[in-house]
């Protein structure tokens, strides 16, 4: 029997594939199947997403006298309704993992000792274990985070009303997304930074997110040192550069980024994080005892940890592949989806070029937010280094495009490239363009 703790997309994914290949598998999930994506992250982001998007292309027409009104939401309804959605989708995931011959546990806590695996108190007889334990929220160490009124993407359906002024502590691409949601929404946001905002994304993809949350109070290098509150928040307490501030709120989301949920994983080598050391397999230091996902450390991505649950599964299987981190699309939900795959920056030619006007950016012309597209390449034989494209189906796009990268297309290699039109992929056009371009430079 091989015994996978967590049902998030890596376990759940593992599961398939070894019960699929003929091998005896018990899942075992602490709370709902589809993890964190379904539960807590991409799937309420997106939910969320959704409706904020809605609202801004509302106030958009009504800008233009297009429409006549802009929408209320009725805060009450989004997280019921979300629920009932989330419950299906979980339903949806359940009946298709158990048809692929998994068998589930709910509600169990597995832990492990070295390679004995605990179901509750019960060792299992286990050939292997997968251990995907995923992650949880990052909470820093700050006085009065316990306050009500202090929300993280765990606990955000338990939010009853639209805060009228919202704190959001964080820097990053979570915090970045949940301030646009409640900018559209109609709270006042302020987010803060420790350092600065969206400190590890491309330039020019950063000035766009800005602009895209250009209602948003960004604060950089700033820390917030405390909440306070009688019973209930009321202001948080900010040091920044200059000076020590405080600001009345009437809620705070800790949007600060995840960390590993490792700690019953006992007797497996873990970092400093608590992500538990793995090698390209997915094998731990205890032989037999594989981990994929949240828990082996960043990037904290739903496409990576059902990548390392089909590697952990395939090693299991005596099939082994290796992972390979280098072209990893993401993108971050705005306005539009800013998506992004990079690989090599240093001494990359770059262009850069506004996004074109096409579904879902046509009405944005006016305020000239149409998004954007980058590539970054080699200026000597055109090689394919980086891109950027931000716009509706950004990240379909990332995703195709990360893959062309890792099968080494170079900007050349779109000459034949035919285009859908009309379409927001300036992608593919700045890619013929660049061609040309070092073509040009180069006599040919
Ligand atoms: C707000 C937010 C937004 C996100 N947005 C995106 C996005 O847009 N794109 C993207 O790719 N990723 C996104 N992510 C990250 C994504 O959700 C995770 O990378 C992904 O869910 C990791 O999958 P996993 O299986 O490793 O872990 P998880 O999804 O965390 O699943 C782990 C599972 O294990 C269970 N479990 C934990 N401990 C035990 C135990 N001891 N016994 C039994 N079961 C246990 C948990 O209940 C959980 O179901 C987001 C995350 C958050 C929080």
């Amino acid at each position: 029997m091989i015994v996978i703790l967590g049902g998030g997309p890596a376990g759940r994914i593992a599961s398939i594939r070894l019960a699929s290949a003929g091998k005896d598998v018990q899942l075992i999930e602490a709370g709902g199947i589809g993890g964190q994506c379904l539960h807590f992250g991409c799937m309420p982001v997106c939910a969320l997403n959704d409706i904020a998007r809605f609202l801004h292309s509302s106030r958009i027409f009504h800008n233009l006298r297009i429409v006549d009104t802009i929408p209320e939401i009725s805060f009450s309804a989004i997280f019921s309704e979300m629920n009932a959605i989330q419950e299906k989708i979980a339903s949806v995931l359940d009946t298709e993992t158990r048809s692929a011959g998994v068998k589930i546990i709910y509600g169990k806590i597995g832990r492990l000792e070295g390679k004995t695996v605990f179901i509750g108190d019960e060792p299992m007889d286990a050939e292997a274990v997968i251990a995907a334990t995923g992650s949880r929220p990052n909470i820093p160490d700050i006085e009065g985070i316990d306050l009500d009124g202090v929300y993280t993407p765990h606990t955000l359906p338990g939010m009853k009303k639209l805060p009228k002024k919202l704190a959001i502590i964080g820097g990053g691409v979570m915090a970045a997304e949940f301030a646009y949601i409640f900018d559209m929404f109609g709270s006042e946001v302020t987010i803060f930074s420790r350092s600065t905002f969206l400190k590890n994304t491309d330039r020019h993809l950063r000035s766009l997110a800005i602009k895209e949350l250009e209602g948003v109070e960004i604060c950089e290098n700033a820390c917030v040192r405390s909440i306070s509150g009688s019973s209930r928040i009321q202001s948080v307490c900010v040091k920044t550069d200059e000076k020590d501030i405080s600001i009345d709120v009437d809620a705070t989301l800790v949007a600060a980024g995840l960390i590993p949920r490792s700690e019953m994983l006992k007797g497996v080598k873990k970092g400093s994080i608590g992500e538990v050391v793995v090698d390209c397999q997915m094998q731990t230091s205890v032989a037999g005892v594989y981990a994929c996902g949240d828990v082996t450390g960043p990037p904290y991505l739903t496409p990576v940890a059902r990548y390392q649950g089909v590697i952990a599964a395939d090693a299991i299987l005596k099939k082994p592949r290796t992972m390979d981190m280098r072209y990893i699309p993401q993108s971050i939900n705005l306005a539009h989806e800013l998506a992004f795959c990079t690989v090599e920056t240093e001494g990359a030619g770059s262009i850069v070029i506004p996004g074109p006007a096409g579904p879902g950016t046509f009405w944005s012309v006016p305020q000239g937010d149409t998004g954007l597209a980058k590539v970054l390449f080699d200026s000597d034989n055109g090689a394919l280094r980086g891109f950027c494209t931000a716009g509706p189906g950004g990240g379909l796009i990332a995703g195709y495009m990360a893959f062309l990268m890792k099968r080494h297309f170079s900007v050349h290699d779109f000459d034949e490239f035919v285009e859908v039109h009309p379409s927001t992929d300036g992608i593919y056009g700045l890619l013929k363009y660049t061609s040309d371009i070092l073509k040009k430079r180069s006599g040919n």
